[in-house]
């Protein structure tokens, strides 16, 4: 189906740029947003005679005309709520005006009814990459170090220091060395239904194709979370597994020092892997948002979602995530899978978290957040609207549950929460080797575990943090290049990182958020 999320703003000259623009994106729209800079006062008056009541600011949105009380309220087609008093044409549509629609029911969605066509193959497009004995091919050469539990991450964080210090110079050809620190293990209900879900999160982000199969666990000795379950071995004794309670150890430098003789002979393996030219199908890459804003699902969110129509097309894998900023919008992408059993995995992926949410006392409208808001988002079905625009036009092809670890190609749906860390963490766990993270208020995150290429839905934003942001979308909407020109620049990008030629910010900084699970099972 035609993609009802894909605006096609009108492309001004740039000499026009800063004239009074707004951005319409379906012409049943009865609202628009301000695309200037800074927003515009009360009185401008735009070329085409809509004058504003209000002040507006930038990517809030402007009533194109009047709309009664309980009015519908308007914006990529589709209802973003209704008006709870009327409102005058050229008003501002501040936030407290708009009332949240109910969610779309689940009962009677259309499944798999418009799956797209499949799309010309897009062939001959390769990056360099470290390919590993289970055909799967990482875009960095990492020691990736695993913990069964919180208590050892200190002593581990001690020997990594070590490790970067004395070992790490002998071997040119790793990346780095890093540890794979995370709150659980201890204290938690390790038999709960739930808590399947942080553990293969840890059993399937060892295997990560960015660390080349060379998994080592540092364990305490007394955890809940057994260090064998974690390397889905049967034996506690295994070479792999370095046990801090083991009787062996006397004192604190004999445990380091363990850890540092079980990582040098990994690093010898991982030194002899080179990058070798590999098919753009060997990729998988993880897409979220975070910081979003009325401007995410006008630039950066549709130019991603043509770069994933590129990637799809070249046989690569790719998942778009963030459960309850796909929820509102679930009747849009149901008709989307590629099969009916497909779209139930996609709705039963949606009322798991709907019951999650339910149990905590919440519902989706808690995602929003006030970043969002000041950025002209005014409830989560706009913001919905606008993420799933990442998602582009191909069909659907596979669902994974949070932590499952994606085994087939094409577009894929994997269920995380939206939380940029948690949503990371989860996406590494099935296996992403570069993530394309899109922005409108800005963020500095960045995963140690893979590149993480950040995407600003304004050139405002890119401008500021010129080192901090990867690739500027908001020239969509100053009419400076279109959503396909900047789609295919982002697709030659992403395989430039992957390839190792060029360096993402958080990269460059080392700045990189910790791996936080997602545990919905209770601690006891
Ligand atoms: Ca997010």
């Amino acid at each position: 189906m035609a993609n009802p999320t894909q605006p096609s703003p009108s492309r001004p000259s740039s000499s026009t740029a800063q004239q009074p623009r707004y951005i319409r994106l379906n012409d049943d729209d009865n609202v628009a947003i301000v695309a200037n800079d800074f927003g515009l006062p009360a009185g401008t008056t735009f070329p085409c005679g809509l004058k504003l009541i209000d002040r507006v600011p930038q990517g809030h949105k402007v009533a194109l005309s009047d709309i009664r009380k309980d009015g519908r309220i308007i914006r990529y087609g589709h209802v973003i709520g209704t008006a709870t008093r009327a409102i005058q044409r050229g008003s501002w549509i501040e936030e407290s005006v708009v009332k949240l629609p109910d969610a779309p029911s689940m009962d009677s969605i259309p499944l798999a009814t418009k799956v797209p066509a499949p799309m010309p193959l897009l062939e001959g497009y390769t990056f360099e990459g470290f390919r590993n004995p289970d055909g799967s091919v990482g875009t960095k050469n990492l020691l990736a170090i695993s913990t069964s539990v919180q208590c050892v991450a200190g002593t581990l964080d001690y020997a990594i220091n070590l490790i970067r210090r004395d070992l790490l110079p002998k071997y040119p050809n790793v990346d780095d060395v890093i540890g794979l620190t995370h709150a659980y293990g201890c204290g938690v209900a390790i038999n709960a239904p739930d808590a399947k879900i942080p553990i293969r999160t840890l059993q399937n982000i060892a295997r990560n194709p960015n660390f080349g199969g060379q998994a080592m666990v540092v364990s305490l000795g007394c955890e809940k979370l057994r260090p064998e379950v974690l390397l889905g071995t049967q034996s506690a004794s295994s070479t792999d597994i370095m046990t801090m309670q083991d009787d062996a150890y006397h004192g604190f430098m004999p445990m380091v020092q363990s850890i540092m003789k079980m990582a040098d002979s990994r690093l010898q393996i991982l030194d002899r892997r080179t990058r070798e030219t590999c098919p753009a199908s060997d990729l998988v890459i993880g897409m979220q948002c975070g910081g979003s804003d009325a401007f995410s699902g006008v630039t950066a969110n549709p130019a991603l979602g043509f770069a994933s129509d590129l990637l799809v097309r070249a046989g690569a894998t790719v998942m778009f995530s963030e459960v309850t900023e796909v929820r509102d919008a679930v009747h849009l992408l149901t008709p989307r899978a590629a099969t009916p059993e497909v779209a139930r995995a996609l709705i039963r992926e949606m009322a798991w978290y709907d019951d999650y949410l339910d149990r905590g006392g919440a519902d989706r409208s808690a995602n929003t957040t006030p970043g969002n808001k000041k950025g002209g988002l005014a409830n989560i079905m706009e913001k919905t609207l606008g993420s799933i625009a990442k998602s582009g036009t191909a069909a659907i092809s596979g669902v994974l549950a949070p932590g499952e670890r994606a085994t087939t190609k094409g577009l894929l749906f994997a269920a995380t929460p939206a939380s940029d860390f948690v949503c990371g963490t989860l996406q590494l766990a099935s296996g992403m080797t570069l993530q394309v993270f899109t922005t409108g208020r800005g963020t500095p995150y960045g995963l140690a575990a893979a590149p993480v290429l950040k995407v600003a839905t304004r050139t405002e934003l890119a401008t500021r943090w010129h080192d901090l942001i990867d690739f500027d979308a908001g020239r969509i909407a100053t009419g400076e290049a279109t959503i396909e020109e900047n789609g295919w620049e982002l697709f030659r990008l992403i395989l430039e990182v992957a390839s190792g030629r060029k360096k993402v910010w958080s990269d460059h900084w080392g700045i990189h958020n910790a791996l936080t699970l997602f545990n919905p099972a209770p601690i006891t």
